[in-house]
């Protein structure tokens, strides 16, 4: 099983990884994202890193597009690139079980996709899109002691054993 992240109307190839791997993307987006967010938008971004790949096992990659931007959405892709940026530095990566010697690459190649994507197009999403200007549970947003991770709906990614990944 693997996901595959998308960003449709960049010059820039298709992410897949792996099941593993991509509890590995969460992860270090997570402990990026988790030192930066800000806003209800960036906080609502970071939760879907934080509960992402927990539950849906191998569906759980999607197109940047799908994502609900706002007319604000130059500064919320500016976002997503900091938080990409934070992790491309191992921002938390002492707290990791593993080592993530792929972490790197996937950082580096996302950020591509992310920094060539020139603007969110219309595209098929599989739900009603969420408002992510409306704050998150304010419960979500409390912090493991331990991890200093938002908890989200799910508990601490880090926390949760099932999704430590198997060495590469
Ligand atoms: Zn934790």
């Amino acid at each position: 099983m693997s996901n595959t992240f998308k960003a449709l109307g960049t010059p820039v190839g298709n992410l897949n990884l792996s099941n593993g791997g991509t509890d590995v993307f969460f992860d270090v987006l997570t402990l990026a994202g988790c030192a930066l967010a800000e806003s209800a938008w960036e906080s609502n971004l970071v939760l879907l890193f934080a509960d992402g790949h927990r539950i849906g096992r191998g569906t759980d990659g999607f197109d940047l597009n799908e994502l609900p931007w706002t007319a604000n959405w130059p500064a919320e892709k500016a976002f997503l690139l900091r938080v990409v940026d934070l992790a491309m530095t191992r921002h938390g990566w002492d707290l990791l079980a593993y080592q993530p010697p792929f972490a790197p690459d996937y950082l580096r190649r996302y950020r591509a996709m992310v920094d060539g994507w020139r603007a969110p197009i219309p595209v098929r999403t599989p739900a009603t899109r969420p408002d992510w200007t409306v704050p998150p549970p304010p419960e979500y947003l409390e912090r493991c002691p331990k991890h200093a991770l938002y908890n989200g709906m799910l508990g601490c990614r880090l926390c949760d054993l099932t999704i430590q990944p198997l060495p590469e």
